[in-house]
């Protein structure tokens, strides 16, 4: 593990390996005895690490991070080692406790109000469809007239939460987004509006800040009024952008987020703590309960009525330790340690938006509050021909990765294709970021 922390910089950080390949290089059949540990080891290193994706490679800039650190991966060898269910307070309380403890310490960096609750979930996803089947109830509805609302550039888990949770997919409203991919406070209004005089019920607004493609931030505290004009609940997806309200700098990007019900936002992703730890944050928790809370006889303990028992925040029953790494990444960093972190990826960022900007025949579609630079590259001859231009930055793009060196990804940003960069691991230096921009510039054609 430690020769892998060490070394992952040299590995290509996407494997070249081909479909089938990997699972043809493995036995089927399972062995009947058992086998050394140095043969499993062995393999290990031989057949599974040349196969993996390395997210924790210095080259890395695609999707969005799941950054991890020394600390958190001790931590999850110490949570493997104690092999805890920690469902309820009784069946650990420890982990339930230190839970609660460091719930309340993020909440307090991220400076959100002290009527909001915290609990750990597995991933963004979950978090939302938690959020969406409490507003569900706390509607009480006929859930055949409710509708939900997010921003045609929202997370695709929205969609599937919402469906997932019973919403009528026809009652489930895109909202368009302005020039710079925020979501219209206007628009929201009206379709909301429009929805209850026809006598719908609006169940849902799920606003973003910082959006897959581009970090986009939608209005808050427009949001948050329109919610409480037609009664609707207010859940906040800041699944990567969220570690970012730790900065005082950055906070005004959250403008309004204490109006909120809701709010998710991933340890898992820019803060330093291994998948999966996603931080839902809620301020109705007798709502949420009502919808969670399933206590047959053999769950129930005498200090139920003392003690809070987190398989009633959520959707499994079993939980694991997830609260023991981000208590080791808060304490080994410090709010100041992390904070420098998240400050040295944005100024990388603006650096490289810099040279993006500076260099002829390249665009930067979209603002960059946060850690992700959206690019395209616009050769004067392909000019006005928008699947042209498609075409050619696929193929810059997997011109860029064949080096192995880096890593990005794509979207598609205004009906076009649309490189994205993202600074988010913690070994990434200003040489990983300066290559990325050498490889862009030279499979682009530029000298
Ligand atoms: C990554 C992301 C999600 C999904 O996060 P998971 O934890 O993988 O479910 C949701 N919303 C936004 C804005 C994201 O960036």
């Amino acid at each position: 593990m430690a020769d892998y922390l060490r070394d992952v910089g040299k590995r290509p950080v996407v494997p070249a390996v081909a479909p089938g390949e990997i699972r043809r290089a493995l036995p089927a059949e399972p062995p009947a005895a058992g086998e050394p540990f140095e043969a499993i080891a062995a393999d290990f290193r031989e057949l599974i690490l040349p196969g993996m994706t390395h997210w924790n490679h210095p080259g890395w800039f695609g999707y969005f991070p799941a950054n991890h650190s020394p600390p958190s991966i001790l931590a999850e060898m110490l949570t493997a080692t104690l092999g805890a269910q920690c469902m309820s307070w009784q069946t650990s309380p420890a982990a339930t406790e230190l839970e609660q403890v460091v719930m309340e310490w993020l909440r307090g960096m991220l400076a959100l109000p002290a009527d909001f609750t915290g609990v750990i979930q597995d991933t963004a996803s979950t978090a939302t469809l938690v959020a969406l089947l409490t507003a569900r109830d706390r509607r009480g509805t006929d859930p055949r007239m409710l509708t939900v609302y997010a921003s045609t550039e929202a997370h695709s888990s929205i969609t599937k939460g919402a469906r997932l949770a019973g919403f009528a997919p026809e009652h489930i409203r895109a909202v368009p987004v302005d020039a710079a991919f925020a979501m219209q406070a206007g628009a929201l209004e009206a379709l909301m509006a429009a929805d209850a005089a026809a006598g719908l019920a609006p169940a849902c607004v799920v606003a973003t800040v910082g959006t897959t493609s581009s970090t986009a931030v939608d209005p808050l505290r427009a949001s948050a009024a329109a919610c409480g004009r037609h009664g609707a609940w207010l859940h906040v997806d800041a699944a990567y952008a969220g570690a970012a309200t730790i900065l005082p700098e950055r906070r005004a990007l959250f403008d309004g987020v204490e109006l909120a019900d809701s709010f998710v936002f991933n340890p898992h992703k820019w803060l330093l703590t291994n998948f999966d730890c996603s931080a839902y944050f809620v301020r109705d928790v007798p709502a949420l309960l009502h919808t969670f809370a399933a206590a047959p006889a053999y769950l129930r303990t005498a200090h139920d009525p003392e003690v809070v028992n987190f398989r009633d925040w959520g959707i499994q029953l079993g939980r694991r330790f997830r609260a023991l790494k981000l208590w080791f990444v808060i304490r080994s960093y410090g709010v100041e340690g992390l904070r420098a972190m998240l400050r040295r990826h944005i100024a990388l960022a603006e650096e490289f938006r810099s040279w993006v900007e500076a260099e002829p025949g390249f665009v930067v579609p979209a603002p960059s509050p946060f850690g992700l630079v959206c690019l395209r590259h616009e050769p004067p001859a392909l000019a006005g021909d928008g699947a042209a231009l498609d075409d050619w930055n696929r193929a810059l793009l997997s011109r860029v990765n064949a080096a192995g060196d880096v890593f990005l990804t794509h979207t598609q940003l205004g009906g076009r294709y649309t490189l994205r960069l993202a600074i988010g691991q913690w070994q990434t230096e200003r040489a990983n970021v300066a290559r990325a921009w050498e490889l862009i510039r030279s499979a682009a054609g530029a000298t």
